[in-house]
Formats: structure tokens, C-alpha cells, sequence
């Protein structure tokens, strides 16, 4: 990693509330964060593939648009599909827009969303980089819980996604995200710290950045599990290296 770059992570951590000398990681670990595929690189595709995936995704933020299939419609200011990079490493899942996102229609912005991409760019990721949705594309009022029936109604975009985007790992962003994705009622004190499976794909949990915000004190852990996640990419990315 560049001196520059190096600089700029220390930052990210002092942003997120983490000590400098709490950074460490394996060299192995950087080698392999900086060769990370770019999020431009669908521009590489054959153009027909590329406008199949561009029609396909335009088809799903269009049913979601226009999706009635639970009450949460009915008080939505609109929808909010999901942002980033078709073909990202890294997918990130929340639980569902709050109120910010409602207005806005994009997830995880505000003072929370300002934390994540914070968090993002302590690895060494833009925004722009990873592929940001939610579990359910409507606001529940009050910011409740979502209802099971209404994660059910919504599941099926979440899955489109996850497939199209196909990331080498799910970072699982708080409780109600990480308990759905995951299908259990374990408190999220007991599904972080370990790699879980979405699927065929890897999945970390990590505490909510609202939460982060009001008990700083856990950023370390926050911290340690986006490593966590990191390292799962790193030993992906690892066994695809051809061996002499
Ligand atoms: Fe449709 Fe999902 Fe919105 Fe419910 S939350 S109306 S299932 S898009």
C-alpha cells in the first residue's frame, strides 16, 4: 500500500472513532485488497452481455417501483432499490429505509450511511464500489421491524440481487438484516465474529452504523468483523491465483 494510501486509511479509522494503532493487517491481506477488481470492470463484457444485464436490472427497479405486494406501499414516499456496482466484490444488506432513505431513495445515507461509507473506505472501498440494498425496499412507519410477511412479500428482489451481483462476500449490516438473511433469532452478539453462508456466498455480520453511533465503544468490534470480511475475500481471491 502507498504511503498516500496508508494516510488516507488512518483517517477513515480516526472518521469511524478506531485508534490508529489498532490497524493491522497481513501483508498478504493488502497485496491482495489492492488488487481488487475494479467496479467498472462489467465494461469489459461483450456488449451484448452488458445490455442483457442492463435490461434485466432496469426490469427489476421497475417491478419494485411499482411493487404492491405488502401494506408498506401504501406509506412509502417511494422506493428504494438498492446503489453501487452490478458486479461488486462486496454486497452490503441492511434491514429497510429509514427515513432519510424514504425521501432520498437511496439506502443508507444520513449520519448512519456517512458512517458505512466510512467504514467502506477503512478497507480501501468507495461506495460506488460495493452494492448497497436492504431486506425490504419500503420504509416501515416508525422505523418498526419489518414483518415477516412483509420480508417475505420483498425477498424475492433481495435474491435477484444477490444473484446478479454475485458477491464474494454479504456483509449482514445489523440485527434484523443479519437474523433474516440468515434465518435464526440469535442476538447479534453471537452471529458476529464468524463467517456464515448466504447461499454459496460468504456472510459477515457487522453492527448497524446507527447503532455504531450511539455506542462508539464498539467500533473496534465493527472493525474487526469488516477485517473479518476482508479476509474471506483475500482467501477467495488467493485460491483463484494459479499456481506453478
Ligand atoms: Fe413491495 Fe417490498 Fe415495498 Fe412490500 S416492501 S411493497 S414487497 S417493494
Amino acid at each position: 500500500m502507498s504511503a498516500d494510501k496508508a494516510n488516507r486509511r488512518l483517517q477513515y479509522l480516526q472518521a469511524m472513532g478506531i485508534q490508529p494503532w489498532q490497524l493491522r493487517r497481513s501483508v498478504a491481506a493488502e497485496a491482495i485488497s489492492a488488487a481488487q477488481t475494479p467496479a467498472g470492470a462489467v465494461d469489459a463484457e461483450p456488449d451484448e452481455a452488458v445490455e442483457a444485464a442492463k435490461s434485466r436490472w432496469s426490469e427489476l427497479r421497475a417491478r419494485v417501483e411499482t411493487c404492491t405486494a405488502c401494506e408498506l406501499h401504501r406509506s412509502r414516499t417511494q422506493t428504494v432499490f438498492g446503489v453501487g456496482a452490478c458486479n461488486a466484490s462486496w454486497m452490503v444488506i441492511g434491514e429497510a429505509p429509514g427515513a432519510s432513505e424514504d425521501q432520498q431513495g437511496e439506502p443508507f445515507v444520513g449520519r448512519a450511511g456517512q458512517l458505512l461509507n466510512e467504514m467502506l473506505r477503512a478497507i480501501g472501498l468507495q461506495r460506488e464500489e460495493v452494492f448497497i440494498a436492504n431486506i425490504l425496499k419500503c420504509r416501515p412507519p416508525q422505523n418498526r421491524d419489518p414483518a415477516g410477511a412483509e420480508v417475505e412479500a420483498c425477498a424475492g428482489f433481495l435474491q435477484s440481487q444477490v444473484q446478479w451481483v454475485n458477491p464474494e462476500v454479504i456483509l449482514a449490516v445489523g440485527r434484523v438484516a443479519a437474523q433474516n438473511l440468515l434465518k435464526t433469532d440469535a442476538p447479534l452478539g453471537g452471529l458476529r465474529g464468524k463467517v456464515h453462508r448466504y447461499g454459496d456466498i460468504p456472510l459477515v455480520v457487522v453492527y448497524h452504523p446507527a447503532y455504531l453511533l450511539r455506542s462508539p465503544l464498539e467500533k473496534r468490534k465493527a472493525w474487526e468483523d469488516l477485517c473479518l470480511a476482508q479476509q474471506v475475500i483475500s482467501r477467495q481471491q488467493a485460491d483463484q491465483i494459479p499456481r506453478g
